[in-house]
């Protein structure tokens, strides 16, 4: 019999699972006592590692305060307005201000909205298509579900949102004919800097400016969705910083609170920013209640102090060299297919005829935690904390893996 509890991407009939009870820099425990390196960070979240206890004793101190109050009109919340403040000083646009949500789900269809509610406050009531890429994740409320592009996670749930053109993922022509034909309708394009959950894939050369380039063409949107790329993890605070776009809204998640409270938001730029702004009788119908949660704010404030006092970025950098160079190694010996990366996050595929899930979980019988993308990828997307040390058996435990499994 399966427990009372109904697991995420599981099969609803299995019984068993690894129980996790506790965690401390890049290491996690179970409840029988062995240890893990989590090479995942989690689910692409665990930025500043597990059990911080000054993120503890902060989010403690604004529970003891004021543990939540609501920022629907007329009231506001001084931890959220900081967040704001400070997310808006590092974001990779001028003059933004910031949308609060509790999920990266709820922040790609926030995105979405603003999107098409801002084209039409600009007068523009007829640009409503999204276009977004084959391989994209963008999460699975009917939105972000209907925006990506992995079809597997669509299958079986029911019409989708219309309005939205997938495209091929690298090809900045097939863009271009869509944006050519369909031009005078698109509220906005959506794409991950690197696209993660499908298997982490950086984008061809000079893709992602192709991109924005195109929008800027046709007036359109440009939506960055930095759910995983955000807040350190190639090294710059955002991944639109790192390939040189300015997008018109940037959804984050994960990584903006490491984990520690569920957090995440939209980064609103000045052309949105504008529209929305024009008329003082618009009233933006759209929030969730857990928008600029006060708790959440100050996990989220915290989490971005200790980034910028502990150099994580520069560690990210360093975590990102040391895996390239060890993975690296494994395809130069023939014992891996390919390496993907940017910053600190990896993609491996293995060689021909061997499975990601068993090579997975032969690297958790031998301590290390990481995400198996069937058929073949593996991914890696370790907490800034992660010792060299850590980072080595990491290598070593793919090594031994990917040649017995
Ligand atoms: N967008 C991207 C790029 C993501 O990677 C994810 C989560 N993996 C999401 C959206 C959805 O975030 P959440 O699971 O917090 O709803």
């Amino acid at each position: 019999m399966p427990s009372d509890l109904l697991h995420p991407f599981a099969p609803p009939s299995k019984e068993q699972f690894v129980t996790i009870v506790s965690g401390r820099g890049a290491t996690v425990t179970d409840d029988h006592g062995n240890d893990y390196i989590d090479s995942m960070g989690s689910l692409w979240y665990a930025n500043i590692g597990h059990g911080n206890s000054e993120m503890a004793d902060a989010v403690n101190a604004q529970m003891r305060k004021l543990e939540a109050y609501h920022l629907f009109d007329p009231f506001t919340n001084e931890p959220s307005e900081q967040l704001a403040t400070k997310i808006s000083s590092i974001a990779p646009m001028p003059n933004s201000r910031v949308f609060l949500t509790s999920s990266g789900s709820e922040a790609v269809d926030t995105a979405m909205k603003l999107a098409r509610v801002a084209m039409g406050q600009a007068g523009h009531p007829e640009r409503t298509i999204i276009v977004t890429r084959v391989r994209a994740y963008h999460g699975v409320t009917y939105g972000g579900m209907s925006a990506q592009g992995l079809p597997l996670n669509q299958a079986g749930f029911g019409p989708l949102l219309p309005g939205i053109i997938n495209v091929p993922a690298d090809d900045i022509e097939a863009m271009a004919s869509v944006m050519a034909e369909h031009g005078h309708e698109v509220a906005a394009i959506m794409t991950e800097p690197v696209q993660g959950a499908g298997g982490v894939w950086p984008p061809v050369e000079g893709y992602l400016v192709g991109l924005e380039r195109l929008a800027r063409q046709h007036g359109c949107f440009l939506i960055a969705d930095e759910v995983i790329c955000g807040f350190g993890r190639l090294g710059t605070w955002f991944g639109s910083q790192y390939f040189g776009i300015e997008p018109d809204l940037v959804t984050f998640a994960k990584g903006v609170s490491s984990g520690y409270i569920p957090l995440g938001g939209v980064i609103v730029g000045h052309r949105v920013r504008q529209a929305l702004e024009s008329d003082p009788s618009f009233i933006l119908r759209h929030g969730f209640t857990y928008s600029g949660h006060p708790v959440a704010a100050v996990a989220g404030l915290t989490n971005i102090n200790i980034i910028e006092r502990d150099g994580l970025r520069g560690r990210a950098l360093h975590i990102g060299e040391r895996l390239s160079a060890g993975f690296g190694a494994l395809v130069a010996d023939g014992i891996v297919a390919e390496v993907r990366s940017a910053g600190a996050v990896f993609g491996v595929r293995l060689n021909d005829g061997v499975e990601a899930i068993s090579v997975r979980n032969a690297m958790l019988s031998k301590g290390v935690i990481t995400r198996a993308i069937p058929p073949s990828t593996l991914t890696f997307c370790p907490p800034f904390v992660t010792t060299d040390d850590q980072l080595d058996r990491i290598v070593d435990a793919l090594a031994s893996s990917a040649t017995s499994a």
